[in-house]
C-alpha cells in the first residue's frame, strides 16, 4: 500500500484517485475547487462515469480515499504524487502547461520525503524533463524528486472500466528507482505494463490519440467520397473490419471528432512538429477533415431550406459523445450558434448534457433565435421542422423511424450519427440525410401498403 496523492479531480484525476484507492492504496485527491472537494466529500461525483460514484463512496467510507484543498499537508508525506490536471489548448494550438507548472511549484515547496511525481496529463514530449528541472529549482527540502510518464488512455463514458482493465499501462522512467515505485503502485491492477524512457512515453499518448483521430478523419472522407459515387459508408466499413491490419473500431463515419482530448492532441502534435521544423502531414490532414466534418449537416441543410429562420428546429444530442456529460468540442457547440444566429428556434434534448449546455447558451432568446431545453425526444421533435441528431444516447436510438413521421410537422432528419438504416427511413417516409451514405428524398418515397403500415406502427 503506498500513499499517494492526485492533483486534479477532473476525468482522469479523479477517475485515477478512485481506482487506486479501489486496489488498497492510500489516496488523497487535491483540487483546487472548493466546492468540488464539498461535493465530493458529500458522496457526489462532479463528472458523470458509470460506477464512479459508487466506488467513491465506498471508498471514502472505507477511509482509503478523501479530498481537499490543502495540497501542503496532502504532498508533504506523499509516496507518489499523480498529476492529473488540464492541458487545454492555446490560440496557437500548443498545450497550456501553466496548471501542470502550479502544481510542480506546489510540490516543490511542500513535499518533505522522497517523492515520485508522475505525470498523467497529456504533455509534449520533453514536459516531464522540465518539470523535474522546474521542481528542483523550486524545491525546499533537501529530499529526492522524480519525475515519471504515465500518460492516461481512459475514454470518457467508460473511465473506471478502462482504467480497472486498462489494455495497458505506459510507464516513462528514468531511473530503476522510479520503474520499480510504478510498477508497485500498479501491481494490485494486474494489467500489462509497458516501461520505456519519459520522452517515449509522453509520444506514445499523442501518437496514439493522433491515430485515432486520423482513423475517424479518414473514415470521414472516405464517406464523403461514397455519398458522391453511389457507395455507402456503413457497407465499405464493414467490408474493411474484416481485415486485422485496420481491425474493427473507429470506422464509423459522422460529425467529426470532438471532447477534450483528440482535437487539442492533435493540434499540440502538429504544433511540436513545426517547432521542430517538421510538417506532420497526415496530422494535419485529420485537423482539416475534422473541421469541415463538424458543421457538414449544417450545410447539408442549409442548401436544402431556404431559411432557418423562424422553424422550430429539434436537437437530438448535445455532448461530444454518449455516456459523459461533457460537451468540450461537441458539435452542438458549433452548429447551434449558427442555427441560432439564423433565427431558429431550438428544442434541445440530452440525458445528461443540458444543464452544462445550458451555462453556455442559457434557455431564453439568444441573437435571432431562442433555445428551450425539453426532457424527451418526443417533446424536442414534436411539431419541428427539421431535426439534427448529434449523439448517439441510447434514449435517441430506441425512437422508432415512424415517430418522426408522427411527430414532426415536416419529417426532416440529418443524423449525425448515420443511427438508422435508410431503408426504414425511406419505409418511414422520412427524408433522411446522413454520413456517407444515399439520401432519403422525399420524392422518392412511395405510400406505404397496408402491411408496411402495420409494420411502421409495431
Ligand atoms: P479536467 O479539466 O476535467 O480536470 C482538471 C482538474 O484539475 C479540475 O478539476 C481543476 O480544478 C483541477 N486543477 C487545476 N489546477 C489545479 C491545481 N493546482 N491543483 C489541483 N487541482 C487543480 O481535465 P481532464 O479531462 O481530467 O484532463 C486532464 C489531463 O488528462 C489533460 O492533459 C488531458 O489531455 C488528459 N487526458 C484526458 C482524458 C479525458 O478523457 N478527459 C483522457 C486521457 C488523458
Amino acid at each position: 500500500m503506498y500513499r499517494i496523492a492526485v492533483a486534479g479531480t477532473g476525468y482522469v484525476g479523479l477517475v485515477a484517485g478512485v481506482c487506486f484507492a479501489e486496489m488498497g492504496h492510500q489516496v488523497t485527491c487535491v483540487d483546487i475547487d472548493q466546492n468540488k472537494v464539498e461535493l465530493m466529500k458529500s458522496g457526489i461525483s462532479p463528472i458523470y462515469e458509470a460506477d464512479l460514484q459508487d466506488l467513491m463512496i465506498k471508498n471514502y467510507e472505507s477511509g482509503r480515499l478523501n479530498y481537499t484543498t490543502d495540497y501542503h499537508a496532502t504532498y508533504k508525506d506523499a509516496d507518489a504524487i499523480f498529476i492529473g490536471v488540464g492541458t487545454p489548448e492555446q490560440p496557437d494550438g500548443s498545450a497550456n502547461l501553466s496548471y501542470i507548472a502550479t502544481v510542480a511549484r506546489q510540490i516543490a515547496e511542500s513535499v518533505e520525503k522522497d517523492c515520485l511525481v508522475v505525470v498523467k496529463s497529456t504533455v509534449p514530449v520533453g514536459t516531464n524533463d522540465k518539470v523535474e528541472q522546474f521542481i528542483q529549482d523550486f524545491l525546499i527540502n533537501d529530499v529526492r524528486v522524480e519525475v515519471a510518464s504515465n500518460p492516461e488512455f481512459l475514454a470518457q463514458g467508460s473511465a473506471v472500466h478502462d482504467t480497472l482493465h486498462a489494455e495497458r499501462v505506459i510507464i516513462g522512467t528514468e531511473s530503476k528507482w522510479a520503474e520499480e515505485l510504478l510498477q508497485n503502485i500498479y501491481k494490485p491492477f494486474n494489467l500489462p505494463i509497458v516501461s520505456v524512457n519519459r520522452r517515449s512515453a509522453e509520444m506514445i499518448k499523442y501518437a496514439s490519440n493522433d491515430f485515432l483521430a486520423l482513423k475517424i478523419s479518414y473514415m470521414n472522407d472516405i464517406a464523403n467520397l461514397c455519398e458522391l459515387v453511389g457507395a455507402d459508408i456503413q457497407d465499405v466499413a464493414k467490408g474493411m473490419s474484416f481485415d486485422e491490419r485496420i481491425g474493427s473500431k473507429f470506422l464509423s463515419a459522422g460529425i467529426g471528432f470532438g471532447g477534450s482530448c483528440f482535437p487539442k492532441d492533435t493540434k499540440a502534435l502538429d504544433y511540436l512538429a513545426k517547432q521542430n521544423g517538421y510538417e506532420l502531414k497526415t496530422v494535419q490532414a485529420a485537423i482539416d477533415v475534422n473541421k469541415e466534418q463538424k458543421t457538414m449537416l449544417y450545410k447539408k441543410a442549409s442548401r436544402r431550406l431556404i431559411t432557418f429562420n423562424g422553424l422550430k428546429v429539434a436537437i437530438l444530442g448535445l455532448t461530444f459523445k454518449p455516456g459523459t456529460d461533457d460537451l468540450r468540442e461537441a458539435a452542438s457547440l458549433e452548429n447551434i450558434p449558427l442555427l441560432l444566429e439564423q433565427g431558429a428556434d431550438i428544442y434541445a434534448f440530452d440525458p445528461v448534457g443540458a444543464a452544462n449546455f445550458a451555462k453556455v447558451h442559457p434557455e431564453g432568446r439568444h441573437r435571432k433565435g431562442s433555445i428551450s431545453y425539453v426532457s424527451n425526444v418526443q417533446e424536442a421533435i414534436k411539431d419541428a421542422n427539421v431535426c439534427f441528431i448529434f449523439t448517439e444516447w441510447g434514449e435517441v436510438k430506441e425512437v422508432k423511424p415512424s415517430m418522426y413521421k408522427e411527430l414532426m410537422r415536416t419529417p426532416l432528419v440529418y443524423d449525425g450519427r448515420n443511427i438508422y438504416s435508410t431503408d426504414e427511413m425511406e419505409q418511414a417516409q422520412v427524408e433522411y440525410h446522413s454520413i456517407g451514405r444515399k439520401t432519403v428524398e422525399r420524392q422518392n418515397m412511395k405510400e406505404p401498403n397496408e402491411r408496411e403500415l402495420q409494420s411502421i406502427r409495431s
